[in-house]
C-alpha cells in the first residue's frame, strides 16, 4: 500500500493544466490570477497634493511670508498656470500640484486675508505631496499565481484593469452510492440511512472555490453506476467523486464501474486510517476519486486529497493541508502500520498550542467529527506518546 504522501503526489499528477477565463473585478474575489498583470500607468499619475492647503515654491516656504493667491487646483481640475515667486495656489487633496511646486502648506498653518496668504506657522519638514508613481509605476506587475484578495481587486482597479484572467473553478460531480442511502428529508425504511457526508464535501468544495454538484444517489448496481458516471461526464465534470462502494466487498461495485467507464487507475488503497480504500484515476483530462463511504473517512479523504486537487486545478501552488505542531494533553498508545488521522480538538494561547484526541475514533461518527477542529497525525508505526509530547495536527 502506498503512503498518504505518495497518494497526494499521484492525485496532483492527475490535474491537467488549468483552464482560465476572464471575469470582472466584482466576480474575481478568491479566484487565482493565472498570469501577471502589468500596471501600464503610474499611480498617482501626477504629483498630487496629500492635504488641503496652499501650493508654494520652495523659495517662498518661509514662516511669516505673505503670498498672493492666484488660482485653485482641485481633484480632477488642475491649475494650468506657472507659479511665480511670491504666489500661491489653493490646492485640495488629490489635486495635481502646479508645475514646479514641491510643497503644500496645510490650510491649518496659514492665515487668510482676502487674496493674501500668510504662512503663519513653522514650515516643518512635511511636503504634503504624493510624488508621481509613489504607489506603483507603469512597470509594476501583480505576480501570478495569486489568490485575489479584496485589496488586490482595488489595486487592479487602480491599474485600470476592469477584468482579470483567472483559473476556471473545477466542476466537481458528487455521487453517493449505496442501496441503503436516502437524501435528507426523505422517509427512511428501518434499514436505510441518510446520505450525509456528501453535504460536508459539497460545502468544503464551495469554500475552496470549486463548482460542486450533488448527483442523485446511485444504487449498488452496475447499471445505476454506469448511468450516473455518464451523467457526470455529460454535465462536464472536471472531477468525479464517488462516495462508498470503494472496498472489495460483494456490494462494492465502484472500482469495476470505473474500469468499464475507461478510467485509468492511478492507485487503489492507501496506508491510512480512516480511508484505506481510497482510489484515484483519470480518463482524459477528467479526474476520478473514489472515496470510502463512512462519513468521517470521506470527509478526511476530502481534506487530504480532494481539496488539494481542487486547489491545484485552481492554479494554486501550496495546495496540501498545512500541518502545525501541538503538545498533547494526554498520552496516546503506539500507532499502527497505517498513518492515523485522529479527530481531535486543539486550543491555542499566546504561549502554547495543546491538543486532545477524542476517545471515540470510529469513522462513522459525525458527532465526533463535528466537535473536532483538527486531525491529529499519528505517522506509520508511531511510538507511544506522553502528555506534553509534540505531534503534528492539521486544522480543519
Ligand atoms: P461503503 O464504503 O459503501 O462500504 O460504506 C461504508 C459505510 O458508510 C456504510 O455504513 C454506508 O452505509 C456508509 N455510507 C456510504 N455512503 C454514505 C453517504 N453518502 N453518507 C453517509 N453514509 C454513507
Ligand atoms: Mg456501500
Amino acid at each position: 500500500m502506498i503512503t498518504v504522501e505518495q497518494a497526494q503526489t499521484l492525485c496532483l499528477d492527475l490535474v491537467p493544466t488549468n483552464r482560465s477565463e476572464t471575469v470582472s473585478l466584482e466576480r474575481a474575489l478568491g479566484r487565482t490570477l493565472v498570469e501577471p498583470v502589468k500596471a501600464n500607468r503610474d499611480q498617482p499619475p501626477f504629483s498630487a497634493s496629500a492635504m488641503d492647503g496652499y501650493a508654494v515654491l520652495e523659495g517662498d516656504a518661509v514662516q511669516n511670508s505673505t503670498l498672493k493667491l492666484v488660482g485653485e487646483a482641485a481633484a480632477g481640475h488642475g491649475w494650468d498656470g506657472e507659479l511665480a515667486a511670491g504666489q500661491t495656489v489653493r490646492t485640495f487633496t488629490g489635486a495635481p500640484v502646479p508645475r514646479g511646486v514641491q510643497r503644500v502648506i496645510i490650510q491649518e498653518n496659514v492665515s487668510v486675508n482676502g487674496d493674501q496668504i500668510t504662512l503663519s506657522e513653522p514650515i516643518g519638514s512635511n511636503l504634503n505631496i504624493r510624488p508621481q508613481g509613489a504607489d506603483f509605476t507603469k512597470e509594476f506587475q501583480l505576480s501570478a499565481p495569486r489568490c485575489l484578495t479584496p485589496a488586490d481587486l482595488a489595486l487592479l482597479a487602480a491599474m485600470n484593469h476592469p477584468t482579470v484572467h483567472v483559473a476556471c473553478p473545477p466542476k466537481v460531480a458528487l455521487i453517493s452510492t449505496g442501496d441503503e442511502l436516502l437524501m435528507p428529508g426523505g422517509n427512511p425504511n428501518p434499514d436505510q440511512i441518510i446520505a450525509s457526508n456528501v453535504f460536508a464535501l459539497h460545502a468544503m468544495l464551495l469554500e475552496t472555490g470549486a463548482e460542486p454538484h450533488i448527483f442523485p444517489i446511485a444504487k449498488d448496481t452496475a447499471e445505476d453506476l454506469d448511468a450516473v458516471l455518464r451523467d457526470a461526464e455529460n454535465w462536464g465534470a472536471d472531477i468525479v467523486v464517488t462516495i462508498g462502494g470503494a472496498s472489495v466487498g460483494d456490494h462494492d461495485l465502484v472500482a469495476p464501474a470505473l474500469d468499464r467507464f475507461g478510467v485509468t487507475r492511478s492507485f487503489h488503497k492507501i496506508a491510512m486510517r480512516p480511508g484505506k480504500p481510497l482510489m484515484a484515476g483519470s480518463k482524459g483530462p477528467t479526474i476520478f476519486l473514489g472515496l470510502p463511504g463512512n462519513p468521517v473517512s470521506a470527509v478526511v479523504c476530502g481534506h487530504l486529497f480532494l481539496l488539494p486537487i481542487v486547489r491545484r486545478a485552481l492554479g494554486q501552488t501550496d495546495v496540501l493541508p498545512i500541518g502545525v505542531t501541538a503538545q498533547l494533553n494526554a498520552p496516546l498508545p503506539a500507532g499502527g502500520p497505517r498513518a492515523h488521522y485522529m479527530r481531535a480538538r486543539f486550543e491555542e494561547t499566546t504561549t502554547a498550542r495543546r491538543v486532545t484526541a477524542f476517545d471515540k475514533q470510529d469513522s462513522s461518527m459525525l458527532t465526533v467529527l463535528a466537535d473536532a477542529n483538527c486531525l491529529l497525525l499519528r505517522p506509520i508505526d508511531d511510538g507511544p506518546k506522553e502528555d506534553g509530547d509534540a505531534v503534528t495536527i492539521f486544522p480543519i
